[in-house]
């Protein structure tokens, strides 16, 4: 089965063709186009140079395009990608401004370009479409709670991919077996012990996940991508009094504030040097106290998470690492794993040391807890749940 994953950004669009067979894929084409006006127009492009280049005789061939969509008002889940996502999509506009209105726009215009393709749409709230009222509420007046403001939780794809190649690592097969199911299937009972798992998103956008039987209990992340542990530019957790206190003392608007929150906080703001940790890893080694504080930051915060879902998860079995910082961010890790030996959590620094963006087990042969670094492969995630729900 060919499969486009199609990503769409304000004003780019990537793609990546992959030939689809069983759990695995392989990339046959991939392009991309920046600064992008008109979607009809690169789209059409896209697909008439995969022609010209001879990797389809067709557009036909072409069975199945699926969208990483972010957040829908009223909607979740792996599901064909027809009027009602788009609907979806245009109802939390001002949720995810900037990830919502090309998705909307993309899905609309593959339905012209590929009218026989099946356009499938996965959410990035999917995976945590099973997590508890308790866990996803927020304590704020029903009128609040009718308009859709609740936890969410987002990365959800990239996740679920820890979940299944966590629990085949750990030798959980049956466990795997379920994640592999889940949107087909829901959450199935586990016989015998318990697998859980935290799995720690750090990337450019950062989150943290607890994973019960593959199934997501919770994330640190809520009603946007805008909260849990500082992000790149995006503060993270903040106290909703601080908006209000901000504005009048500062006498900034509301929409100078979101832009403050959303483009010059977490590691930027925190360390006035930069966005990237590598730049501030650098600044912190020279001495700079912003830079050091920015990391400490995210270090706590990541630790503070981990620690509510390993109380929430009864224990541990697996702590996982992916995504930029996840897996080349050796620091990061020693500084996360630090002094947690009585929570069954022994990282191994030589293994932890000479990992870098490569699948490995980073702890003690005598760990109760497997400490994993798992690179993040989002299109073939992608790509991998259209084939399953089309098959
Ligand atoms: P995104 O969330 O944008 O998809 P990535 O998962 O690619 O981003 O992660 C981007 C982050 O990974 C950046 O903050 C970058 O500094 C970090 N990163 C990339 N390479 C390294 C490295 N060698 N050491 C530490 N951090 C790294």
């Amino acid at each position: 089965m060919l499969v486009l994953v199609a990503n769409l950004g304000s004003t780019s669009f990537k793609y990546r063709l992959f030939r689809m067979d069983g759990n695995g894929g392989e990339v046959i084409a991939k392009g991309g186009y920046e600064r992008v006006t008109d979607y009809a127009a690169v789209i059409d492009d896209a697909l008439t140079a995969l022609q010209r280049d001879g990797v389809i005789a067709s557009p036909d061939e072409i069975e199945a395009v699926g969208f990483k969509t972010v957040l829908g008002k009223d909607l979740s889940g792996c599901v064909m990608a027809d009027q009602q996502v788009i609907a979806a999509l245009e109802g939390f506009t001002a949720v995810a401004p900037a990830h919502n209105p090309p998705y909307a726009a993309g899905i609309a215009q593959f339905e012209k370009s590929l009218p026989n393709a099946r356009l499938v749409a996965l959410f990035e709230t999917a995976f945590y479409q099973w997590t508890s009222p308790a866990s996803y509420s927020y304590a704020i007046p029903s009128v609040w709670r009718d308009i859709g403001i609740r936890r969410y939780g987002f990365h959800g794809a990239s996740h679920k991919f820890i979940a299944e190649r966590s629990a085949e690592l750990c030798g959980r097969e049956d466990v795997a077996e379920i994640v592999r199911r889940l949107y087909l299937d829901g959450p199935q009972p586990v016989e015998g012990k318990p697998f859980r798992v935290i799995s720690c998103h750090l990337g450019g956008s950062s989150s943290v996940t607890g994973i019960r039987n593959g199934v997501a209990i919770g994330s640190s992340m809520g009603f946007s991508p805008q909260s849990g542990l500082p992000q790149n530019n995006r503060v993270g957790d903040l106290d909703s009094g601080a908006i209000p206190y901000a504005m009048r003392t500062l006498g900034i608007s509301l929409d100078e504030a979101e832009r403050q929150l959303t483009k010059e906080s977490g590691l930027l703001g925190l360390s006035g040097v930069s966005n990237d940790i590598r730049d501030v890893n650098a600044a912190a080694l020279e001495g700079n106290p912003d830079a050091q504080l920015a990391i400490d930051s995210l270090v706590h915060s990541i630790r503070h998470w981990t620690g509510a879902f390993q109380f929430e998860l009864g224990g541990l079995d697996a702590l996982v690492f992916t995504a930029g910082i996840g897996e080349n961010g050796a620091a990061t890790r020693a500084a996360v794993c630090k002094d947690l030996e009585a929570f069954g959590i022994h990282l191994d620094p030589a293994k932890n040391e000479a990992c870098r963006a490569t699948e490995s087990v980073i702890s003690t042969d005598d760990s109760s807890v497997k400490i994993i670094v798992i690179p993040a492969n989002e299109e073939l995630v992608l790509a991998r749940e259209v084939y399953r729900k089309l098959s």
